[in-house]
């Protein structure tokens, strides 16, 4: 079934539709097939819909540029990244008048005060784990020093994804969420524990921050389509919101068929339209 088959029937049931980005719409620089007529669609109906990325490398300015060299239009205030909700974390915690040492690269971050000179990392408050191409042996190695000696200092992974589709190598990219997950196990294994703070799909703090934007609608009637069981449908399952899986990114059949109960998409797509 497609997506397109579904809508045509069941669009009654929903008032908004939440989309993640990389291997549901876009694979790289390409539309995956049917989706700029679907989201045009959608437009021409004043169906409501944002875009609900784990991507907190790049900016929102950045990703609409990458749907528009797709053709998919979209606005920066449509797209929601796992870093929409750092600012609240920063001022909850009071933590506006410390410094962070940021891992790698990161899009959007607002509120925050950010160095990423290994030279300051024992002056940090904490750790902000981006992700991109950076010297990783050297700043993991820091960073393990860091955490032996802070286990409690806060490590904040706004993307909590292991793995993405990479378009460049056709094969997989590791995500923040992967790394910090590495360095969480190598200090274990020295003894030592510390908690990462993850801020997107599929903790819950992302999809609050959602329906907040989306106003008076009922979670329930909001369609998530994503290709990652363990963000996208997971994420949606724990929001009590409706789940759909597409089969165009990083996720088989098979894999799909076999996931756990709380991982189980509602429906399955194999595209948006054929
Ligand atoms: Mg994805």
């Amino acid at each position: 079934m497609t997506l397109s088959d579904f809508w045509r029937n069941e669009s009654s049931r929903f008032d908004a539709l939440l989309f993640d980005i990389d291997g549901t719409v876009i694979l790289g620089k390409h539309a995956l097939p049917g989706v700029a007529e679907f989201l045009a669609m959608l437009r021409r109906s004043n169906t409501p819909f944002w875009f609900l990325t784990n991507d907190g490398n790049h900016t929102r300015k950045e990703k609409c540029r990458f749907l528009s060299r797709a053709g998919i239009k979209a606005g920066e205030n449509e797209i929601i990244s796992c870093l929409s909700v750092l600012p609240d974390l920063v001022k909850r915690n009071d933590w506006c008048n410390e410094l962070f040492f940021q891992v790698g690269f990161l899009g959007d971050t607002q509120n925050i005060q950010l160095t990423t000179d290994l030279d300051r990392l024992g002056e940090c408050y904490g750790v902000l784990m981006g992700e991109g191409t950076y010297d990783w042996r050297t700043t993991w190695e820091a960073l393990t020093s860091y955490f032996r000696r802070y286990p409690d200092r806060p490590f904040i992974v706004p993307n909590p994804d292991t793995c993405w589709p990479s378009a460049s190598t056709g094969g997989i990219g590791i995500g923040a969420g992967g790394q910090a997950r590495c360095l969480q196990l190598l200090l274990k294994e020295m003894g030592v524990n510390i908690t990462p703070v993850y801020l997107g799909k599929p903790y819950e703090e992302i999809y609050n921050y959602a329906v907040r934007q989306l106003g008076e609608i009922e979670r329930k009637r909001i369609l998530c389509v994503g290709d990652s069981l363990s963000s996208d449908i997971l994420g949606a399952n724990n929001a009590g919101m409706f789940s759909a899986l597409v089969l165009t990114g990083i996720t088989t059949r098979r894999q799909a068929e076999e996931a756990k109960r709380e991982s189980c998409p509602q429906v399955i797509f194999e595209t948006f339209n054929t």
